[in-house]
């Protein structure tokens, strides 16, 4: 196996005028830059000799440039379509993405860590350790991956996949704009999910993005959420919808709530009238989440009916709230049970 250290030098997450200067510094006219766009994002392009409209010296000088191209380690089918990848990066590290086909839509989960630092109790990921966080190519890398498997224009990409996305925001905001700028996804189809951080929901909202944003809360009051979440505990609950709040406010972009529901944990009537109290009057959107099971922890999943009154007391509040039955459980791919291994 070869490794390729300097990912830095990767040719995939940089953009057009990125790719005119690189190939310009390689004596090569500015038009070049376009034909490798072009190679790269839409002709998924594996290494630079498969560039036929290069000419063949230069190519055959650029073998061993690195474009930032993971190998697919291991693949599985569900039942329900959905694909769960294992991808080789670079550096022999394994990482996760779901790809997720519905009527016309082809959505894929990422991956924005290789595991997860936050350590949630009811998920997998968080029960492994965690390697590093993911360079912005790697995660566009995922998002061509299933694209030419389904051999189908990806429309919609959650980060809901390994890892904070908040932690690693900078890597996050740039792969975010190359998925919409070079791979060609709507701003609106790019769904960012996190656990929330102090001052990070803040930081995001700062780069005045259209994207989707999600915030995992799941829990109706403070000591419920530190039990569920250890990091909740340097950041009250208050703060963290203040923080909504002002997200709100500077991108005119409303913030949706996922809320997992573990029978008998947080899923009773008075938490979800408790839930509703905390968001009278947010323009906001909540998903119901009930709990895929994983082996490390005994929580379990609520039946449809009490889901079903969970949803109810939020609707007579006058909140809008759908259910996420999650696709995938079967290859399990599904909401929280990624870890690195098959
Ligand atoms: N770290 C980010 C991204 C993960 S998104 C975040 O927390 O938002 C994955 C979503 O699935 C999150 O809302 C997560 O809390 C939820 N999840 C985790 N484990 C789950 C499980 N076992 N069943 C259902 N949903 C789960």
């Amino acid at each position: 196996m070869v490794i390729q250290t300097d990912s830095e030098e990767a040719l995939l997450g940089k953009s057009l005028s990125e790719l005119t200067e690189w190939v310009q510094q390689q004596g090569q006219p500015a038009y070049r830059g376009k034909q490798l766009h072009q190679w790269l994002y839409q002709k998924g392009a594996r290494s630079l000799t498969e560039v036929s409209v290069f000419p063949k010296r230069w190519r055959e000088t650029l073998a061993d440039q690195p474009l930032g191209r993971s190998t697919l380690h291991y693949r599985s089918i569900a039942p329900d379509s959905t694909r769960k990848y294992l991808l080789r990066l670079s550096d022999g590290l394994i990482v996760e993405t779901v790809g997720m086909p519905t009527d016309k839509r082809l959505t894929v989960c990422v991956s924005s860590q290789v595991g997860c630092p936050m350590a949630c109790d009811f998920c997998a990921t968080g029960k492994g350790s965690f390697s590093r966080n993911l360079k912005a190519h790697e995660i566009v890398d995922q998002v061509l991956t299933v694209q030419e498997d389904f051999q189908q224009r990806v429309s919609n990409v959650v980060f809901m996949g390994m890892g904070e996305p908040l932690t690693n925001l900078d890597e996050v905001v740039a792969a975010v704009k190359s998925l919409n700028q070079d791979v060609g996804i709507g701003q609106r189809s790019l769904t960012v999910s996190t656990v929330g951080l102090p001052g990070r929901i803040r930081q995001l909202a700062q780069h005045g993005l259209q994207i989707t944003f999600a915030v995992s809360l799941h829990a109706s009051n403070q000591p419920l959420r530190e039990q569920l979440i250890p990091s909740a505990r340097h950041y009250p609950l208050d703060t963290l919808l203040e923080e909504c709040r002002e997200y709100l406010q500077l991108t005119g972009r409303r913030v949706s709530f996922e809320y997992i529901l573990l029978a008998g944990v947080n899923d009773l009537p008075e938490h979800a009238a408790e839930l509703a109290e905390h968001l009278r009057g947010f323009q906001t959107h909540v998903n119901l989440i009930p709990y895929n099971p994983i082996q490390e922890v005994d929580y379990q999943r609520p039946s449809q009916q009490r889901t079903q009154a969970f949803q109810s007391v939020l609707e007579q509040e006058h909140i809008a709230v759908s259910v996420r039955y999650s696709r995938g459980l079967e290859a399990d791919a599904a909401c929280g049970q990624l870890r690195s291994n098959n």
